[in-house]
């Protein structure tokens, strides 16, 4: 007989790491249960070849698109989950992002909650995740009742050059709020070094603000909690009524285990934790456990994004390039009647992870070697919203495997803020022809990357016909099942989604404190 939790925690990302974090020091047994194991410190963790040619961080699992073949999805199985490959630019969403927002593609529902409502949660989220940035300069940004914990990582020389001729062009860029463990006023003790293998990669010196280094590390030891790596959850049991989860099954070491806990929280990421519901079928949740509404696993959403490099004759010497935020066309312009998102940077391109490009690449400076060409491009990143649409689906085989349906969003707001960024570039001395798109930071087919920023399966809401979550985000039809990851999106805005779970587990958890207390 296994020793019964107060809570048990499906998964130790931003999500769920964040959770146990919030929750250890109630003094509750908490019980972690993480797929993969810690992800291990080696040379190769700052290699772009192993990293971006080899994928030796991505999970071999097998999903299906939805014409039944297989792909491997771009998820990460580690404690701390897609936070130890994450960029950690850590953005609030704009208080607009609340409520509804008409895209050409239709419309981006409103949150049952407020920016103001999530306002504290960001605050205490920003000041556990390190977050650097330098709250009023970003002209989207909502009100802060707490200044950022650490001032905004400086630009280097060519991005502080591109931020003046921006703002010289009257554009009003900003220094990106980012979780890295950077003390510039004190490099010596900075723990970290500011190197250029960040974004995409994990940090071998454990200095970038992720859940597994911020929030499951620190809990290592407690008496109260267990963190049980290499423990896959298949299945959620009930009682009779269907109303209570009874026990937790896992796939561990090829043993079948069970764990039973007082509360229930799944935070495997969007897809996994849609797949733990689906795969929980019962005589009283046919369709799958809390899903009465058939809304678990529909809404997949995850950015319409596209990667950009832009070349100039000029080198471009950044180390640390992801230091530049650009909202000015976040909402609608008076030129353009829909929003069309954000425009951030992202990891300095290098000749390894461009190799895939090179006739591009050539075309524009057939002299140069991928070397050269890599030490003159600037990396942008662009982010437009896509839309919570029923069909973009994940469901499960009769096997329990993934399958994942999923047709793109606002491509003509996504293709109009390529346009722009073309033209303020013409600010910056890189002409519109030397920019174009690529893809080596991640592999940007269709659905293969659209897993980074997985969202929106098990959306949260005020009427149980329509939505899987209560406010709370407890499941409507289960008295002690939550669901804490990025799944209980209702819409995503453009800018990155982990903070906003991260804060909403801090959200959850004081809620728990006074349920458990
Ligand atoms: C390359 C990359 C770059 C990114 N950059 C940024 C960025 O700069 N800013 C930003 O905000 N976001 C970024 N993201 C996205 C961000 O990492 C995610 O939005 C965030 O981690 C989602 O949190 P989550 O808790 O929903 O899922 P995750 O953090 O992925 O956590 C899910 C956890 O559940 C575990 N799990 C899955 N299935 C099971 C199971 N059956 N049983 C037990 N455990 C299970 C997984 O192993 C994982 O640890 C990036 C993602 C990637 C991949
Ligand atoms: S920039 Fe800092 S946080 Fe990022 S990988 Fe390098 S040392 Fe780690």
């Amino acid at each position: 007989m296994t020793e019964n939790y107060d809570v048990i925690i499906i998964g130790s990302g931003a999500g769920g790491g964040t959770l146990a974090y919030d929750l250890a020091d109630s003094g509750k047994r908490i019980l972690l249960l993480e797929r993969g194991d810690f992800l291990p410190r080696e040379l190769e963790n700052w290699d772009a070849k192993p990293v971006f040619v080899e994928g030796k961080y991505i999970s071999k699992d097998a999903w299906f698109d939805r014409d039944g073949k297989q792909f491997q999805p771009q998820v990460h199985y580690f404690v701390g989950g897609a936070t130890k490959l994450y960029g950690a630019a850590l953005y609030r969403l704009r208080p607009q992002d609340f409520g509804e927002i008409k895209h050409a593609d239709g419309i981006s529902p409103a949150w049952p909650l407020s920016y103001d409502d999530f306002e504290p949660w960001y605050s205490k989220a920003e000041q556990l995740y390190h977050v650097h940035g330098n709250a009023g300069e970003d002209p989207t940004e909502g009100p802060h009742s707490e200044p950022y914990p650490w001032p905004a990582v400086s630009h280097e020389p060519r991005l502080q050059q591109i931020s003046d001729d921006l703002a010289q062009g009257g554009y009003r860029p900003f220094h990106a709020p980012c979780g890295i463990m950077l003390n510039e006023a004190d490099r010596p003790r900075s723990i970290c070094i500011r190197c250029a293998t960040c974004d995409g990669y994990p940090c071998m010196v454990h200095a970038k603000a992720d859940a597994d280094v911020v929030a499951v590390r620190p809990l290592l030891g407690r008496p109260n909690v267990t963190l049980l790596t290499g423990a896959e959850v298949t299945r959620l049991e009930t009682d009779e009524s269907g109303r209570t989860v009874t026990a937790v099954v896992v796939s561990r070491d090829g043993n079948r285990e069970v764990y039973t806990g007082d509360i229930v929280a799944i935070s495997a990421g969007a897809a996994n934790s849609a797949k733990i519901l689906l795969n929980s079928a019962t005589g009283r949740h046919p369709n799958g456990l809390a899903n009465g509404s058939d809304q678990v696993g529909r809404n997949y959403m995850f950015h319409n994004c596209k990667a950009v490099a832009a070349l100039s004759k000029e080198r471009n010497d950044t180390v640390f390039q992801k230091t530049l935020g650009i909202n000015d066309f976040y909402f609608a312009t008076k030129d353009y009647e829909y929003p069309m998102g954000n425009i951030q940077m992202v990891g300095k391109s290098n000749a390894e992870a461009m190799r895939g490009e090179q006739p591009q690449l050539t075309w524009f400076a057939p002299e140069w070697g991928l070397d050269d060409t890599a030490k003159h491009s600037v990396d942008f990143w662009l982010t437009t919203e896509d839309l919570p649409v029923p069909e973009n689906r994940v469901t499960t085989d009769k096997d329990g495997n993934v399958h994942l349906t999923v047709t793109m969003t606002n491509n003509a707001e996504a293709d109009h803020l390529y346009e722009e960024l073309k033209k303020i570039l013409n600010h910056t001395g890189m002409a519109a022809h030397h920019v174009f798109r690529k893809n080596f930071y991640m592999d940007m087919a269709i659905p293969l990357a659209g897993c980074a920023h997985q969202a929106g399966t098990c959306r949260f809401g005020t009427d149980p016909a329509t939505s899987v979550l209560d406010t709370d985000c407890k499941a409507h039809e289960l008295d002690n099942l939550y669901v804490v990851d990025t799944s209980f999106f209702p819409s995503i805005g453009a800018v990155n989604p982990a903070l906003t779970a991260m804060a909403n587990a801090l959200r959850v958890g004081d809620h728990l404190r006074q349920r458990l207390a």
